[in-house]
This record gives structure tokens, sequence and C-alpha cells, in this order.
């Protein structure tokens, strides 16, 4: 049973075809990985499978349910979470307060779950009670990542997550990724220019050019004809 799946899509915004005929799909356990450079695609095909941009033709599909038809149930059921580039986060809350409000698909063992974010994160943990809006921008991106981790996710869908971001933090990221690789198999979709960052964690890559995919295999096999 696929977690996503994408089929023959083209979307456009008027006559600019930002995506052309893209065939993609993300198996349970795999962490898939599309690279572009800006302008590639990668913001129009989150925003067309989280359901925020219509697409002209082909299907996509959750799970066998077409985007438009899904329901918070059935997206709470299957647990899918979307960490978008904006990282939606709220200034005026702490950082403890951010992180559940995450937690609304997962309410049992919140305090637990917590704890485990924090161990993800030190840099989190060290400022719990600190509003979001004083945070860096490094430490806004972990907390939204922290936020999507709340919910347990099963398919967690990440946009440009090191996008601006310093290296320390980007290893920290990392650090936090592997983990939840290896300990949860989380299914994870990571759209990213960032290509070490892409490759480190991906288990296969699409490479989007011009709103096509240019390539797509395993990372070892990209990797070797680089
Ligand atoms: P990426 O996220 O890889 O940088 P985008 O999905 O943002 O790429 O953009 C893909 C293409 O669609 C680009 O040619 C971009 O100029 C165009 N595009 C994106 N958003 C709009 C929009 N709102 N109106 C018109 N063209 C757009
Ligand atoms: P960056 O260089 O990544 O942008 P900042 O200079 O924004 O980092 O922040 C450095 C540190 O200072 C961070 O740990 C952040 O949490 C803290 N910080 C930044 N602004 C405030 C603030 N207004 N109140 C309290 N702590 C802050």
């Amino acid at each position: 049973d696929r977690v996503l799946e994408l089929e023959g899509v083209n979307v456009s915004y008027g006559k600019v075809q930002a995506l052309r005929d893209i065939d993609l799909h993300v198996d349970p356990g795999e962490v898939v990985g599309v690279i572009g450079p800006n302008g590639a695609g990668k913001s129009t095909l989150s925003d067309t499978i989280a359901g925020f941009k219509p697409y002209d033709t082909g299907t996509v599909q959750f799970r066998g349910t077409e985007v438009s038809t899904l329901t918070p149930d059935k997206l709470t059921e299957d647990r899918v979470i979307y960490c978008t580039e904006r990282r939606d986060l709220f200034g005026f809350m702490t950082v403890a307060e951010n992180l559940r409000l995450g937690a609304y698909t997962n309410r049992d063992n919140l305090k637990d779950r917590l704890e485990f974010v924090y161990d993800l994160f030190p840099r989190l943990d060290e400022r719990r009670e600190q509003d979001a809006r004083t945070l860096s921008g490094g430490e806004q991106q972990m907390l939204a990542i922290g936020r999507a981790l709340m919910g347990s996710p099963e398919f967690l869908i990440l946009d440009e997550p090191t996008i601006g971001l310093a290296p320390v933090i980007i290893d920290d990221i990392t650090n936090a990724l592997e983990q939840i690789q290896e300990e949860e198999n989380v299914t994870i979709l990571l759209c990213e220019q960032n290509v070490t960052f892409t490759f480190r964690h991906a288990d296969r890559i699409y490479l989007l050019e011009k709103g096509s995919i240019a390539r797509e295999g395993t990372a070892e096999a990209l990797r070797q004809d680089k």
C-alpha cells in the first residue's frame, strides 16, 4: 500500500507550467528526497500534495484516497503531518506551548512525547518557557519540526527544512532526523535544495528540473553518476 502516489500530475499558474507530468511515489518506511534548484517546482509540489494548489490533470493519492476528498479524520488516522517552509508557529506562545499544539493527534502520552522531542532538540529543551518569537531562525525551524513530531507522524512532509540555516543547526536537525528514522521508522518526503542533507537522509531521490522529473533512483545510484 503506497503512502503517497502522484500520477501524470500537471500544475500551472496561468500560462506558466510549474509541474509537468509528475509520477512520484513514497512507500511505507521510505525517506524520499525531491531535489531541485530555485524555481524547479518544489513548493508547487508540496502545495499540490497538501491540497493548496489544484492540479490540471493527474491524480494525487494518500493511501489510495484522492487528496481533494481527504478528511481530517482520515489524515489523523494515517498520521500525515506537513511541516511547511513557513513554519507556522505562534510567536507569543512559548516553545512548550507550541509543542503541545502539535500533539492534537496524540494526546495520550503528551508528557513522554514532550520529553522525547526535548531529547532530540537540546536547544529547545533549554528554551522551554521562551516565546517562539524570541528564538533564532534555526531554533524556530527546530520548533516547527519538533511540533510536527509531537503528533507522532507516520508520514512526515518536510518542505525545505534547512533553508537559510547555519551549519551547526543543520547538524542538529540531521541528528534528530536520523534518530526518528532509526527509532520510529517514519516515512518522510523531503523537498530540499540542500543536496548534501538530502543525500544523507534519503533512500531514494527525485531530481526536479524546470518542473519535470529529470532523474529518479536510490541515493546510492545517483551518487555514483553525480
Ligand atoms: P521551487 O519551490 O523549487 O523554488 P516553485 O514551485 O516555487 O519552485 O516554482 C516553480 C515555477 O512556478 C517557477 O517558474 C515559478 O516562477 C512559478 N510560480 C510559482 N508560484 C507562482 C505564482 N504564484 N504565480 C506564477 N508563477 C509561479
Ligand atoms: P541567529 O544568529 O541564529 O539569528 P539570534 O542572534 O537571533 O541567532 O539569537 C541568538 C540566541 O539568542 C538564540 O539562542 C535566541 O534564542 C536568543 N534570543 C534572540 N532574541 C532573543 C530575545 N528577544 N529574547 C531572548 N532571547 C533571544
